[in-house]
């Protein structure tokens, strides 16, 4: 094992309440005989298990917590219109921590989607170009208004919705190009806003992993027309549920504003009651998450150095090892976001399938998963649309029509079966932590041959 150095350099970016509580209740390393090293018997076929300690817990409590929410709940001001309330304080924030000129909060990741498609009139017919590898709220923020989600397929080597392709994949009927940066990894921006310029045609960003990741410097949501987050549990800021969209185009602040609040404006002074300029529904946050919002933003940034500097460490160790391919990392990926740690296992290469990898991975105690199982987009589109409303709109030929151009994702197809995701706090520990995931993954490679027997 290498040097234990990295407390070092974590400590240097730990506030000490965060690392008190990033270590509560982690047992040291300990290593049982030889059986626990790299060489030893993989624990799914009796061995000791690689990794003795646990990981960190997520959400991690900073301590002001319970201090701002109850400052709100005693004030009895549960709602954003009052003079300095949380709600306006975060978005004010957050723009500016993200180098943004606007914010609006809302009370999801799938709220700040629906608004902000419905900013640009999106609706039935209209055609938005998204990945089929992403979490079923973009498209269910795309069906939300009746509009067609165009799947396009993502490149082999970074996951991401491959902008080339979605380029070809336009029409007349296309209105919103929707890449996500899927795992917090970024899809090629600058491809999307190059199409997004030639043909006029909006580009939001589902940056809902993304938080802190930066391309070329500029954090991601910032990169297209409009970016949109969530601040739900699992994620990198979290506040239970929560959302925001950031945009740097005043108009369309405006207009995200009105969708996310029944269609009520916000200028300087009072609030602006013309209605009708834009479907609006009532997506706001509240009070009481803004102040969580606040307390979590601030501290979590403690974590970014220390998840890129175990992820690119982690890519090194595992490219070494046959058959492990961590997801590409871009040269113009400045800071990544890091919300899952991706990286796909060949099958042939590596001796065992991805199912017994896991199985393997997981005895390792090593908690490891295969990321979304929706199944068949295709199916749950025509499932979804197979309404009187949804025919009307879309009649068999047209969504036959669509299915054609939607169906055939060679490359989703590999990753979506390949891949395997460890969620986000197994990047918050020492070093060695890695050291321990890479030395699991040799074993079992090691022994694929053994363990496919069974
Ligand atoms: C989490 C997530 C969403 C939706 O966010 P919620 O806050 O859960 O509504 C949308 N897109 C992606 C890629 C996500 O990971």
């Amino acid at each position: 094992m290498t040097e234990q150095f990295s407390r070092r350099d974590f400590l240097s970016t730990s506030s000490q309440a965060g690392l008190a509580a990033m270590f509560a209740g982690v047992a040291p390393t300990v290593l049982v005989g030889a059986d626990a090293s790299p060489d030893g018997k993989p624990a799914v076929l009796g061995g000791t298990a690689m990794n003795q300690s646990s990981y960190s817990a997520w959400p991690i409590l900073q301590g002001d917590e319970e201090k701002e929410m109850l400052k709100v709940l005693k004030s009895g001001r549960w709602f954003r219109n009052h003079f300095g309330s949380e709600v306006p304080l975060f978005e004010e924030e957050y723009a500016k921590m993200c180098g943004a000129k606007f914010c609006v909060a809302t009370n999801s990741g799938t709220s700040a989607l629906v608004s902000a498609l419905a900013a640009l009139d999106i609706g039935p017919g209209d055609e938005v170009i998204t990945t089929p590898y992403t979490f079923i709220a973009t498209i269910n923020s795309i069906l939300g208004h009746f509009a067609l989600p165009v799947l396009v397929d993502v490149d082999i080597d970074t996951f991401q919705v491959d902008g080339k392709l979605a380029d070809a994949a336009c029409t007349e009927n296309t209105r919103c190009l929707m890449p996500v940066h899927i795992g917090g990894y970024p899809a090629n921006m600058d491809d999307f806003v190059e199409v997004g310029k030639k043909r006029n045609i909006r580009v939001i960003e589902d940056a809902c992993q993304g938080h802190f990741g930066e391309w070329r410097g500029k954090k991601f949501g910032t990169l297209g027309d409009a970016g949109c987050f969530s601040f739900q549990v699992s994620k990198n800021i979290p506040s239970g549920e929560g959302g925001a969209v950031l945009t740097n185009d005043e108009m369309l602040a405006d207009r995200i504003y009105r969708s996310h609040y029944n269609c009520v404006g916000r200028r300087s002074g009072p609030n602006d009651y013309t209605h009708g300029v834009v479907r609006g529904l009532n997506h706001r946050m509240t009070e009481f998450q803004g102040a969580l919002l606040r307390v979590q933003m601030k501290h979590t940034a403690q974590y970014v150095p220390i998840r890129e500097a175990n992820g690119r460490y982690l890519n090194k160790l595992l490219a070494e090892i046959p058959g492990v391919i961590p997801a590409k990392l871009d040269d113009r990926v400045t800071m990544n976001a890091w919300h899952l740690y991706m990286f796909r296992i060949d099958p042939e290469k590596f001796g065992i399938n991805r199912s017994l990898f896991l199985k393997a991975l997981n005895a390792e105690r090593i908690p490891s998963g295969g990321g979304y199982g929706h199944g068949d987009w295709v199916e749950f589109v025509r499932r979804t649309y197979d309404t009187p409303a949804g025919k009307r709109v879309y009649p068999k030929p047209v969504l036959d029509k669509w299915e054609e151009r939607v169906r055939h994702l060679p490359q989703f197809e590999k990753v979506y079966s390949q891949t395997v995701w460890l969620q986000q706090n197994m990047l918050l520990g020492p070093k060695t932590n890695m050291e321990i995931i890479a030395d699991a993954i040799r074993r079992i490679q090691k022994n694929a041959a053994e363990i496919a027997k069974g």
